[in-house]
């Protein structure tokens, strides 16, 4: 059963970790010209309007993006943060004024050029068809189906470079183990690829299964970075932390996500901190 809808929990400190990470790679991934293939495999919706019901309902946004959004000229002589900022200023219909916030497929796609191709996956049929609402852009697939299945299923793709984003809701505990298999099946097939993979730090702390299962199953080069909101404990219940990883991470991705998160922790509050280390070296 599909319960989860990305649309609660829009822009939050969590989206701030997954998509600042995903712009720092594409970014780097774009300095080369030879053609990419992006997969998302849990798409959600695409753009998530601020004022919508569902988002109003806990406007988790306000304790994350709104947050970097009102220190933004503060924040403007930080290289990256000045990129993403810049770029979340070009996804508002109205200059000035933050009022949607743009999920992964905008991330991964907004520079898309006529040799890339991206194709985005999603299961649930009401997210399916936002994102097919959305103005159809050339070279973008949105497949109502299973990402993990889907991902695997296409591989290897038809352009020398493939950059992958896995970002479940993890509402069934396999979704963990699930997860590992489906990125060591990806870098069977596509060695090279760089794959992203989001986990949420929660009190039942089964991301370990996630982490154990990628070191067991020998991939190399697989860096991890984590934002804390608060501390484990701080409250029994609920996501304290955000959790990723990339494999094959391009050259000095640690450093400009270490720069530009030492200025985003201060603005989450005096319990968040950000951490960056190798799970797996070369
Ligand atoms: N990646 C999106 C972003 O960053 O804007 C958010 C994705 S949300 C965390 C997870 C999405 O995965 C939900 O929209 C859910 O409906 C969808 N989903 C759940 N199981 C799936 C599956 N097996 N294949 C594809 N999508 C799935």
């Amino acid at each position: 059963m599909l319960s989860y809808q990305h649309a609660y929990h829009a822009g939050n400190f969590a989206d701030i970790h997954k998509h600042l990470t995903l712009h720092a790679v594409i970014d780097h991934l774009l300095r080369k010209d030879s053609p990419i293939t992006f997969i998302d495999t849990h798409a959600g919706r695409g753009v998530y309007p601020l004022t919508a019901e569902e988002t109003a309902r806990l406007h988790e946004y306000r304790e994350g993006v709104l947050l970097l959004w009102e220190a933004r000229r503060k924040l403007d002589e930080e290289p990256l943060l000045a990129g993403w900022l810049a770029a979340l200023a070009e996804a508002q219909p109205r200059a000035g004024r933050l009022s949607h916030y743009p999920g992964s497929p905008w991330w991964m796609g907004r520079r898309l050029r006529p040799r890339d191709r991206q194709l985005l996956f999603e299961l649930h049929p009401g997210e399916h068809g936002h994102l097919t609402g959305q103005a159809p852009a050339e070279g973008v697939r949105a497949i109502h189906g299973d990402g993990l299945k889907g991902l695997v299923e296409r591989l290897p793709v038809a352009t020398p470079r493939l950059c992958v984003l896995i970002d479940p809701s993890y509402e069934r505990k396999a979704e963990y183990s699930e997860v590992a298999e489906a990125l060591l099946a990806t870098l069977r097939k596509a060695r090279h690829a760089v794959v992203l993979v989001w986990y949420p730090l929660l009190p039942a702390g089964r991301h370990h299964e996630l982490l154990e299962a990628v070191k067991a199953g020998g991939i190399r080069k697989v860096w991890r970075s984590e934002l804390r909101q608060r501390q484990p404990g701080q409250e029994a219940r609920g996501m304290f932390g955000s959790g990723m990883l990339v494999v094959n991470p391009p050259w000095g991705l640690d450093a400009r996500l270490a720069d530009a998160m030492a200025r985003v922790v201060p603005l989450l509050g005096d319990t968040a901190d950000y951490r960056g280390d190798w799970w797996v070296g070369e």
